[in-house]
Order: structure tokens, then C-alpha cells, then sequence
């Protein structure tokens, strides 16, 4: 049975909003997608009326979510600042209401006050360390590097989840080989999918990727934060982020809001893509997220036949300029056909050529990641 958008809008027309008036009179409703018994939509309000709409917003999703043929419900709230308003409250320091997810602001708090952004980053209860992989610019291998070294986090004998917040193109599905949609708990949280001895979820189970393409800055966020604080991730030693590429104000907002105790930065040797590593640097050094190190991606093209090394692109780039920086370096992956046919079609190298050369090298990445999390990690399970 196919949702309709009339369908959606009759019932949000039965939620009064806090203005008084029907929720679909509130002009606050994004435009509602629905296809395939998915639906999703965000309401837009106002930075200081957030807080009175949280409610509102679990109302939505909960009326939406009943209506025979649903599968999936996700109603964003996304607060934007208006120019000389007040700042928003802060999130709650722990979550109080299943189902209420924290507001955030469209535009970053300003930084340097008394007040650091990790202590206003409430932690996720189960998970020891989150930890975002990033990149200055698509198409470098983050979410390849992402899923690998999760992997090799879990070779290591941690507990590791995925989530893929590359919201402008998910490609954890397409590197898992995962399509199914994830279902709800008793406590209606979405049970994370499992592959690999992952804990596993992207929004690309969630939403059509085009959907996500559209979606501006303060949905981007919600969405996260939902997929962050909704799930029931369980108990984690790591939880390793994969993030949007670049360094813009989505991506900046994200990095101050997600408690992240580190940052991984993949990069290629080219030029280009190491200022690029650069403004990531100075992205994470902004919001005081620790930069656990650089990893060169597509670092020498080591050839299939005979295993010469060519440095195609001026490799050891990234190398340098993490000494340069004062930032740890990680490694080096090669470009190589088995990684590129392994990502590709849903069987992660680490995984599928555990006794490989990549693997090695991945698993040399975790430990170094392992080793800089330690006493996190032990903190937690103290
Ligand atoms: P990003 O997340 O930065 O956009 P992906 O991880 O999706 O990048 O990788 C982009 C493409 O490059 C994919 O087809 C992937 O299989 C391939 N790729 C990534 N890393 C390597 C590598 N080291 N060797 C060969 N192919 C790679």
C-alpha cells in the first residue's frame, strides 16, 4: 500500500502546533516526501520557539508513523537563528524523552566562551568514543577508509559501529552490500543493521538518496542527531562516524554537535586535496575535536601483475604535511584494484582478504586509532 502526501497532511492537520493553529497552517512544513512507505519531512521553526516544538515533533512523527503502509517515519525539527535573535537553548545535558531528539541551531554558537563545545555535546549512554572520518573534498575514499577502519577496529577486539552521516551521498548501503530498512524496538529506536560484526546505520537506509541531496544545513543536522541519539546502538567501544564531505557549515555545525573524541582526516596525495586536509584540520581545531591523524588514501598505484609501486600522484604529500601540522600520520593505502572491486561490491577488503597486504595496513591505522582512545575506552568500561 503506497503513502500518499494528502494522506501525511490529513493527519498533521489534527496536531495543533504551538501557535495555536493546525500544524499544517503553522507555515513551518517542509516540502513531505513519500514513496515506497517511507516518509520524511521537517518542521522549520524558529531558534527560540524550538523547545515548544519538540513535542510537536515527536507528535508528527508518531501520527505519520501510524498510518497503515508506513515503514519508516522521520520528522526533523531544524531551528534556524534569526539575525539578532537570542541564542537557542542548550541541548539537555542527557536524554530525557525517547523520542525527543536535541534542537540545534543552524548556525554554529560562537566559539571562545567559558563554555567548551564538548561540555555542551551531551554523550551517547553505551558508547565509549565517537570518532568522525572526514575529508576536505568528495571522492578521496572516506567512506572506503571509514568502513575499513572500522574493521580493523573490530579485528582489534572492540565492539564498532557505522554511521554513515555522508548525507549528501551515502555509500555505506553500496560498501555493505546493506539495503534492508532497519526496524523499531520497544522503545521505538531504530535497531541498527548488522554486517561484520558492525553495528551498522546510514540514512541511506532511511531515504532515497536523491531525498537527501536537497536537504539544507539544519536538516542535515537533525537528521544526524536523530540517527545519533535514535538508534539503538547497544554498548560500543567506537562508534566511527562517516562524514559529509568538505568543510563547510554543515559539516562544521555537525562537528561541534556529535561528542566526537577525535577525528581521522583521509586525504590523496594531490595537492588540491591536502589544502583541503587542511581546512579539515582547521575545521576540528575550531570546535577542539582532537585530529587523531591524517591517512593518505590512493597514496602509490601498486600494480596487480607484478606489485610494482608507481607514485603516480607525488606520494608521501600528506606524510609531510602532517609533520608539518604536528598532527599524527596514520598510513598509507595504495590505490589498488582488490580495494576498489572489494568496496564496490559490498565486501570491505578488511573483511573479505583478512590475510591481505590491505588489511595489514588498515589494521595498522586502527591500532594506532585503538592505542589514542585507550583510556577513553577503559574510562568506560571502568
Ligand atoms: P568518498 O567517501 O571520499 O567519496 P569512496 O570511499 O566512496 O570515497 O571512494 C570513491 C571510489 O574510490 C570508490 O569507487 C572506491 O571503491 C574507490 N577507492 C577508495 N579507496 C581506494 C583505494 N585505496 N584503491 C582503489 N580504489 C579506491
Amino acid at each position: 500500500m503506497s503513502v500518499t502526501q494528502q494522506q501525511v497532511l490529513d493527519r498533521l492537520a489534527k496536531i495543533k502546533s504551538p501557535r495555536g493553529v493546525a500544524l499544517t497552517n503553522a507555515n513551518v512544513l517542509s516540502a513531505i516526501s513519500a514513496s515506497d512507505g517511507k516518509v520524511f519531512f521537517s518542521i522549520n521553526v524558529d531558534a527560540a520557539e524550538a523547545r515548544a516544538w519538540e513535542t510537536v515533533r515527536a507528535e508528527a512523527e508518531a501520527a505519520v508513523r501510524a498510518i497503515p503502509g508506513v515503514t519508516t517515519a522521520m520528522v526533523a525539527l531544524t531551528a534556524e537563528r534569526k539575525a539578532g535573535s537570542a541564542p537557542p537553548p542548550p541541548p539537555q545535558p542527557s536524554r530525557g524523552t525517547p523520542g525527543v531528539p536535541p534542537v540545534h541551531a543552524h548556525k554554529p554558537p560562537p566559539q571562545g566562551g567559558a563554555q567548551s563545545p564538548m561540555a555542551r555535546q551531551s554523550e551517547i549512554p553505551g558508547i565509549a568514543a565517537v570518532i568522525a572520518v572526514a575529508s576536505g573534498k568528495g571522492g578521496v575514499g572516506k567512506s572506503t577508509t571509514a568502513l575499513n577502519l572500522a574493521l580493523g577496529l573490530r579485528d582489534l577486539g572492540l565492539k564498532v559501529g557505522l554511521l554513515d552521516a555522508d548525507i549528501y551521498g551515502p555509500s555505506v548501503p553500496r560498501l555493505t552490500g546493506l539495503h534492508e530498512k532497519p526496524e523499531l524496538d520497544g522503545e521505538r529506536k531504530m535497531i541498527p543493521l548488522r554486517r561484520f560484526g558492525l553495528a551498522i546505520m546510514s540514512i541511506g537506509f532511511l531515504v532515497e538518496e536523491e531525498t537527501a541531496m536537497i536537504w539544507r544545513g539544519p536538516m542535515v543536522m537533525s537528521a544526524v542527531t536523530q540517527m545519533l541519539r535514535d538508534v539503538a546502538w547497544g554498548t560500543l567501544d567506537v562508534l566511527v562516524v562517516d562524514m559529509p564531505p568538505g568543510t563547510g557549515d554543515a559539516q562544521l555545525t555537525l562537528a561541534q554537535n556529535v561528542p566526537l573524541k577525535g577525528a581521522v582526516i583521509v586525504s590523496t596525495p594531490q595537492d588540491l586535496s591536502l589544502i583541503d586536509a587542511r581546512r579539515g584540520l582547521a575545521m576540528f581545531k575550531k570546535v577542539n575535536v582532537p585530529v587523531l591523524g591524517i591517512v593518505e588514501n590512493m597514496s602509490y598505484f601498486q600494480c596487480p601483475h607484478c606489485g610494482t609501486k608507481s607514485d603516480i600522484f607525488g606520494h608521501g604529500g600528506a606524510r609531510h604535511e602532517a609533520e608539518k601540522l604536528g598532527v599524527p600520520f596514520l598510513g598509507e593505502i595504495p590505490l589498488h584494484m582488490a580495494i576498489r572491486a572489494t568496496s564496490d561490491a559490498g565486501n570491505p577488503v578488511v573483511d573479505s582478504e583478512p590475510d591481505g597486504p590491505h588489511a595489514a595496513i588498515y589494521r595498522a591505522i586502527a591500532g594506532q586509532v585503538r592505542d589514542q582512545l585507550k583510556g577513553v575506552i577503559a574510562a568506560a568500561r571502568s
